[in-house]
């Protein structure tokens, strides 16, 4: 975390102002932008579509500044910080507009606004455990994820009881599952939210061994917003989500009106599934 990425002193041609003469003759406006966003997943791949591209930021921002005239550099920059935002990799924005020849009756250097602003995004998150005390680890982890900073908890399922799924199929021997979806509001993006999901699995004592091996806890993302990414570090939606009663089922009761991303409505995924979880009595 810490990331940024800084542009500075774009200059753009726009017929923002109070003034009809603002409107007629408009003047140059200048804009810098700091984007806060988690740059690892560029710097390992050296791919510049793992980042912003900061060429195509600056052109949009030219655009922005020339499109339809609004009365205030306030309102410019409230444009500039949604249009950034609008991608879900950047977790928040810094927006400064300076108008240099602004109508101002006394000498001046300069006059800028600036705003700071977050995303804000809705994360469908699926926690499982089939080892040790699974409902205390479960509302345990729903406790952390709860205390998160800059996220909120929406909604949460009733646990669910399931057998456990190997690389071979169910397996009826294996310590049978809880699972729990919770559906959260949050600043941070996803890949930052993966990373704290990640320190919550780690601090229950979530040892990484054999794939789809037994686990105390598993925090899984089954969407984030309405992002579709097959980056194999965070795969949006999650990709055994359409097939996993235990995540369609408890989901569903959370929220009837829930979708998947790019696949369709929950309740017809979920509609053959019903009988291979039960709804279990947390305490
Ligand atoms: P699984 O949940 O598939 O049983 P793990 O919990 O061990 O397996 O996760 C393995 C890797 O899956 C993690 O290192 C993580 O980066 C990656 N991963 C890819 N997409 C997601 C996602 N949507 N949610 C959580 N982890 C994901
Ligand atoms: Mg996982």
């Amino acid at each position: 975390m810490g990331d940024r990425i800084e542009l500075v002193g774009v200059r753009a041609f726009g017929r923002h102002g109070v003034y009809a003469h603002e409107r007629e003759q408009g003047q140059e406006f200048v804009v810098d932008v700091v984007l806060h966003l988690s740059l690892a997943s560029a710097a390992a791949t050296d791919d510049v579509a793992d980042t912003v591209h900061y060429g195509e930021l600056a052109e949009r921002i030219v655009a922005l500044v020339g499109a339809e005239p609004v009365a205030l550099i306030e309102t410019l920059a409230q444009r500039i910080a949604d249009d950034v935002l609008s991608d879900v990799r950047v977790n928040s924005v810094d927006v400064t507009v300076h108008k240099p020849s602004a109508p101002i009756t006394v000498p001046f250097g300069d006059v800028s606004v600036r705003i700071s602003r977050a995303g804000l995004h809705t994360a469908v998150i699926a926690s499982g455990s089939n080892l040790g005390d699974r409902a205390a680890t479960l509302e345990s982890a729903l406790r952390a994820i709860a205390a998160t900073p800059a996220l909120s908890v929406l909604a949460e399922s009733p646990v669910v009881e399931s057998a456990a799924h190997t690389l071979d199929g169910v397996d009826e021997d294996k310590p049978a599952y809880l699972n729990q979806v919770v559906i959260v509001r949050t600043e941070l993006g996803a890949a930052d939210l993966l990373a704290r999901l990640q320190q919550i699995e780690l601090e229950h004592g979530r040892a990484r061994a054999e794939r789809w091996g037994d686990r105390t806890l598993d925090l899984d993302i089954v969407s984030f917003d309405s992002v579709i990414s097959d980056d194999p570090d965070l795969r949006l939606p999650h990709p055994r989500a359409h097939e996993r009663a235990f995540v369609l089922v408890p989901w569903l009761l959370a929220d009837p009106e829930a979708e998947l991303p790019g696949v369709g409505r929950v309740d017809a995924l979920a509609a053959s599934m019903a009988d291979q979880v039960t709804e279990v009595d947390a305490r």
